[in-house]
């Protein structure tokens, strides 16, 4: 069997710690698909409701990632399309290496402050979504992408994720630059060569060669320039790659260490993970990589750094924002848990719910940023009552005491299509549609029909088998 990795990627990782040609070769050749989730621990608050969606995607049982605290491993690729779990969020599907972030996070940062989190080059949504579940309600994460569509997509991942305190923003990492010594905490996980995915999937070596490692290494310094002014003094950057290029790793981290007042912070690994921690040979920065010949997961590489010395945050001009008045949030609050931790704003023809931290920083956010989402989206106030918005469906904080309408396996399916699912209910109005106790999306019921709201771009389109 041949792997067909290009031989000039294998020539130049020859003497690369933990680099092994004859088992990196047989790995790629075997092709073995690894399928990898994390769960939502925010949407999944009880062991019996994650052992619930769990079996229903692996009967046979699932492994654990033994870096993560929520990532599983399931035996064997499931339809997630034709799961209503999957679009409720209760899992995100992840490769099982870039989970290791959890571990860097953790041993650089105390998850239980108020952080101002910035996830660079976060589109679709893996980094994010992580990093939402492991840092406190009180911080707020920026989950940015440079292009648009992508964007958008990241933007309903995380509309999926339900998480409260998020930003997504579409902008370029220099426009980072103007919120100077701002963030306590940000992950770059850099566009590159993709090595690490070419077992997976093995059209990306057809765009692989040494020219491309060279640019993306250029590329990868750039960005890195550009958003390093937006870290605080005392700030920790966590940089990654999904390439085994010691272009793109080992020497980014000399680089780093080089231009930047950067101190290089280890992180604790169990041997038994068997990542391979590897030290650069001109700064004695130590990264990880990771080889799918040695552990179950695909190639990646991580490294964590605090910022010595440099700006810390800045005081910025406060700006007014336009709060709704006692009347308007009371046609709000009833739709949501604790109303009182949260604010409210109208945003053009929208009421938006934010949690303090991020209602203080929105301002200065919209002022420097291209914004796309921030919070939840509660909806349009009509003349008597609220019209909600499918955000505050999929949002943790939607009331639990809402009418709402359990589907069943089927009738859910037909409801993610954007169809009617027959059912029979006393129900009248407006509803939670429900799978398995998970908010699906909205319905109104009038006495001879009902109204699906599921938002039409996010329908289930795949034809529906063997159910
Ligand atoms: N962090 C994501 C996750 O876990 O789902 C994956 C990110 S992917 C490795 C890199 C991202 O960087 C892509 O979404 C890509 O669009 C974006 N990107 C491409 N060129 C960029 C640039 N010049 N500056 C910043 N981001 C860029």
């Amino acid at each position: 069997m041949s792997s067909h990795l290009p031989a000039a990627l294998i020539e130049s990782l020859a003497g690369l710690p933990g680099y092994n040609r004859e088992t990196f070769e047989r790995v790629h050749a075997a092709a073995e698909k690894i399928t990898s989730l994390r769960l939502n621990p925010f949407k999944l608050k009880t062991q019996e409701k994650a052992q619930e969606v769990l079996q229903a995607l692996s009967p046979a049982g699932v492994g654990k990632v033994p870096w993560s605290g929520d990532g599983y491993y399931l035996p064997a690729r499931p339809s997630f399309t034709f799961d209503p779990f999957f679009h409720a969020g209760a899992y995100y599907v992840q490769e099982a290496s870039s989970m290791f972030v959890e571990q860097a996070v953790r041993a650089t940062v105390d998850v239980s402050a108020p952080l101002k989190v910035l996830d660079l080059c976060a589109a679709p949504g893996g980094k994010s979504t992580l990093l939402q579940s492991l840092i406190s309600p009180e911080s707020i994460l920026v989950a940015n992408e440079v292009i648009k569509p992508r964007a958008a997509l990241l933007a309903d991942n995380l509309t999926k994720w339900g998480a409260v305190n998020v930003v997504v923003s579409n902008n370029d990492p220099r426009d980072f630059s103007k919120l100077s010594g701002y963030f306590d905490l940000m992950v770059v996980d850099a566009p590159c060569s993709g090595s690490g995915l070419f077992r997976r999937d093995p059209e990306l070596v057809k765009e692989w060669s040494p020219e491309s490692v060279a640019l993306c290494s250029q590329r990868q310094q750039r960005i890195l320039a550009d958003v390093l002014p937006a870290l605080k003094e005392g700030g920790v950057v966590i940089y990654s790659t999904c390439s085994f290029s010691q272009e793109e790793d080992e020497a980014i981290l000399d680089w780093l260490a080089d231009h930047f007042e950067l101190e290089n912070i280890p992180v604790t690994i169990d041997e038994g993970w068997k990542i391979i921690p590897t030290v650069t040979h001109k700064r004695n920065c130590t990264g990880y990589r990771f080889y799918p010949d040695k552990l179950k997961g695909e190639g990646f590489f991580i490294a964590c750094f605090r910022k010595r010395s440099g700006e810390s945050a800045r005081k910025f001009k406060e700006q007014k924002t336009a709060l709704l008045s006692a009347k308007e949030r009371g046609k709000i609050t009833p739709w949501i848990n604790a109303p009182e931790d949260h604010q409210y704003f109208q945003h053009q023809e929208d009421v938006l719910i934010l949690p303090p931290l991020l209602a203080a920083e929105i301002p200065l956010l919209q002022q420097q940023l291209y914004i796309r989402k921030a919070g939840v989206k509660a909806g349009q106030l009509g003349a008597k009552e609220l019209i909600p918005d499918h955000q505050l469906a999929a949002s943790t904080l939607v009331s639990d005491d809402l009418p709402a309408v359990s589907l069943s396996l089927p009738q859910a399916l037909q409801y993610l299509r954007k169809e009617d699912p027959g059912v029979t209910t006393d129900v009248r109005g407006w509803a939670l549609i429900r799978y398995g106790d998970m908010n699906l999306g909205w319905a109104k019921f009038l006495s001879n029909r009902m109204n699906n709201y599921y938002p039409k771009e996010l329908r289930i389109l795949k034809e529906i088998t063997g159910v």
